[in-house]
């Protein structure tokens, strides 16, 4: 495990417990009100460093040419590991305290830096597949009890093998970039009736992390569990949206379909592995052993990543914390997944973004949903400023936020933060 140069710091003011200390150093794709258009930036305190003029003034020389004037940073990312190496280390020199590139040039800082606020932050990566995990072993035991039997809560194959399902990419969105509008579509509110077509009643969030794949493998060529990490870039916070009355009636035998395809929000940073390098921890004991090609080589292979959720009602003051967890809790590791995922031969791509599945964690405060924090919609839960909640109502705004600590030294992910707009109104005839 790397320690943490605590010695290091950045002559940009911020606050102590900012997410984006120079220990992180995330990449995000933004536009200024200016022009509109999009680049490379890393976000350090309040600000963002424009990395395509860092570029233009040949103070960031990668290998292999130019990659930060680009919409997306998927160029950047295939170009390869030494490169992220490359590029972290020069961004982490010019922002330190000790270099003074940056530091006594006043006009070079006025254009390379803005203001978060200032900014529009955009999707930082084309994402060619979404593919998401079910991975927290007490969400699927939350899961099993409600849904199936809380004596067969965890089917056979769970402690086998990360399961998943793939998702819909074209429905993965960048946090802010627009609210989440209800969905409608079929359920089945009474086991003897037929289904019913309405707006969906059991809107829920999902409180994930999720991996972007940093480097490709070849159809029909597996990625061996020794090499998987080599594979992955960076993570971010992920709300997989989900509807829980139209997941329960569609989901045998196939599993999730209209249910999970309608909003899946991701922060607009992505936290790189080696800036998460410090907070691994022990994956938790996995029993039974998994089978030789699933064996992790090393313990180390989860993280120390604090999660939090909270609900804003329209027209609250404040917020109301409703759970707060850990990713350490996650049974199978990034690694595992990646490696079952591709086992079969399936490729992966650059950009490619892998979800955690919902992350719960031992007690009922660290649940990663309303369908068990509320178990089921039969504890609702109270709300600053009154009213109570079993799932998410129209106006209500979720927020997820994570980040990594140790001996003062943060590195965080920022937040998602979507607001729920009602169902639409269309025409069923049309
Ligand atoms: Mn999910």
């Amino acid at each position: 495990m790397s320690t943490i140069d605590t010695n290091l710091s950045s002559f940009i003011d911020m606050a102590s417990d900012s997410d984006f200390s120079i220990h992180n150093l995330p990449y995000g794709i933004f536009s200024d009100t200016a022009d509109g258009k999009r680049r490379a930036g890393v976000a350090i305190g309040e600000h963002v460093l424009d990395l395509a003029l860092l570029e233009t003034e040949g103070l960031l020389t990668l290998k292999g040419g130019r990659y930060f004037d680009q919409p997306t940073l998927n160029a950047f990312i295939d170009s390869g590991r030494d490169n992220w190496t490359l590029a972290r280390s020069t961004i982490q020199t010019l922002l330190s305290a000790d270099s003074d590139t940056l530091r006594d040039d006043q006009h070079l800082q006025k254009k390379a830096l803005f203001k978060q606020a200032d900014v529009t932050m955009h999707l930082p990566v084309h994402i060619p597949g979404y593919t998401d995990f079910y991975s927290s072993k007490e969400h699927a035991t939350n899961v099993g009890t409600i849904f199936r039997d809380p004596n067969n809560a965890l089917l056979p194959n769970w402690t086998e093998l990360p399961v998943g399902y793939n998702g819909r990419a074209s429905t993965v969105f960048v946090t802010g970039s627009t609210d989440i509008i209800r969905p409608s579509g079929q359920l089945k509110p009474n086991p003897d009736d037929r289904p019913i077509f309405a707006p969906c009643k059991r809107l829920d969030f999902e409180l994930e992390t999720a991996f972007i794949v940093g480097k490709p493998n070849k159809i029909g060529e597996p990625i061996p569990i020794g090499k998987a990490w080599d594979h992955i870039f960076g993570m971010v916070l992920f709300n997989d949206w989900s509807a829980r009355d139209i997941q329960k009636w569609e989901y045998v035998p196939l599993g999730p379909f209209n249910a999970k395809t309608f909003a899946s929000e991701i922060s607009p940073w992505i936290v790189t592995m080696d800036a998460l390098e410090p907070f691994k921890t022990e994956l938790p004991t996995q029993d039974p052993e998994p089978l030789p090609y699933l064996r992790e080589k090393k313990t180390d292979s989860s993280f120390d990543i604090y999660l939090s959720v909270s609900i804003l009602p329209e027209g609250a003051d404040t917020a109301t914390l409703l759970s707060e967890t850990n990713f350490k809790y996650m049974y199978w590791s990034m690694g595992q997944q990646l490696t079952h995922h591709t086992i079969s031969g399936c490729e992966v791509e650059v950009g490619d973004l892998m979800g955690s599945g919902t992350i719960s964690g031992p007690t009922p405060g660290s649940y990663g949903s309303m369908l068990e924090i509320a178990w089921n919609a039969t504890k609702p839960v109270e709300l600053k400023g009154g009213g109570t909640r079993t799932f998410i109502d129209d106006g209500d705004t979720v927020i997820m936020k994570g980040y990594s600590e140790k001996d003062g030294i943060r590195v965080g992910f920022g937040e998602v933060r979507g607001k729920v707009l009602p169902a639409l109104d269309f025409d069923f005839d049309a």
